[in-house]
């Protein structure tokens, strides 16, 4: 028997979590299994946890979770022994099937990714989703001509997960890094992480109708969505790109195509859920290269699987900073 945080739903259809203890034979189908040492908490997790599971679950019981890390106990893969360090991101895992909170999950081989060299499974779920996402996002920028030395690079949701780490990477890159937050206590803290300058939200989440405004970001890593996303596409320098990540601010863009057309700004959509595998194991080898571990150590909240429902709602309402690790033992 193992301990799992499951989401049941009452007679209205309404989930809440409890934890429980689990056997094996719950667990779903899948060619290796894994003693889970820690997970996360992002976005996504919080909509899991929520009570009509955010649109994202599709049965009950559920063990949300969108990411683990962990020990292969048992493998009928030959990619995997009993032993071997692994990660999982993405894959839908947590929301259409178990994720982990929990201390043992089974998931078919194609979906993991071994530990890169380097980093612990801990530091892999500091990182998580949402840092994973952020690589992927500077690599996107990078494959389009971003290099040090061009100009500052914006990062919206910056005292968030995906903005947390995206600016401590991109410092560490040697970028001169903006961080826009609506949480101007967070300073202090994005500029331990490397960013030189902090932009106030209100500056940039209001519309235009100037379709272009002064050149002034080399690139931007964007969190936020919605509005900003629409007024930072006319900020961008000519030729410069933008990684669209998430929607905390808005699903919408109400922007022109002014700037594709008279800048050649370019709108990179960035997925981290159905990411092929090989960009996946290049992610996680240039996050252990390239992400100062101090500054991922600056950025986790512990906790544990008892702690998660909160967590789920904080994040629902923008008030965590930086990466949850959560020690599911
Ligand atoms: P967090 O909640 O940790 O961070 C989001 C940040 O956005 C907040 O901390 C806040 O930053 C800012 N923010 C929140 N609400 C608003 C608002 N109304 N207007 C402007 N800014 C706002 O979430 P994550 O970092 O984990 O995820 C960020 C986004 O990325 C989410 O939308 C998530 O769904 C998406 N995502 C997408 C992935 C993909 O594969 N494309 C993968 C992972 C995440 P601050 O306080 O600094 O202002």
């Amino acid at each position: 028997m193992f301990k799992a945080l499951v989401m049941e739903q009452n007679d209205e259809g309404l989930a809440s979590a409890s934890i429980k203890e689990i056997g094996e034979d719950a667990l779903p189908e899948g060619n290796v299994t894994v003693a889970v040492e820690y997970s996360t908490v992002n976005y996504k997790d919080g909509l899991c946890m929520s009570a009509k599971g955010g649109g994202l679950v599709r049965n009950y019981p559920h063990v949300p979770g969108i990411d683990y890390a962990g020990t292969v106990e048992a493998s009928e893969d030959d990619r995997y022994k009993p032993g071997d360090k692994v990660v999982l991101t993405g894959w839908r895992v947590g929301e259409v099937s178990w994720g982990g909170y929990t201390q043992k999950a089974r998931i078919s081989a194609d979906k993991l990714v071994p530990l890169p060299e380097g980093l612990t499974t801990r530091q892999a779920m500091a990182v998580g989703t949402a840092g994973f996402t952020s690589m992927l996002a500077v690599m996107a920028l990078e494959d389009h001509g971003l290099k040090p030395g061009q100009g500052p690079v914006l990062v919206t949701g910056a005292a968030g997960g995906v903005g947390s780490v995206a600016t401590a990477i991109l410092a560490n890159l040697g970028y001169e890094v903006a961080g826009v937050t609506g949480r101007p206590d967070q300073a202090d803290y994005l500029k331990s992480l490397g960013a030189t300058t902090i932009v106030a939200r209100e500056e940039l989440n209001e519309t235009t109708k100037r379709p272009l405004e002064a050149e002034t970001w080399a690139g931007c890593v964007d969190a936020v969505g919605g509005d900003m996303l629409a007024r930072v596409l006319g900020q961008m320098k000519y030729g410069a790109s933008v990684s669209a990540v998430g929607l905390a601010g808005g699903a919408g863009l109400p922007a022109t195509v002014i700037p594709f057309l008279l800048r050649g700004v370019n709108l990179l959509g960035i997925d981290s859920v159905m990411q092929p595998y090989d960009n996946r194991v290049r992610a996680w080898q240039r996050i252990a290269k390239d992400l100062p571990m101090d500054k991922l150590e600056a950025m986790i909240n512990p906790a544990t699987l008892e702690d998660l429902p909160k967590l789920g709602a904080d994040i629902l309402n923008g008030q965590v900073k930086g990466r949850v690790v959560v020690d599911v033992n």
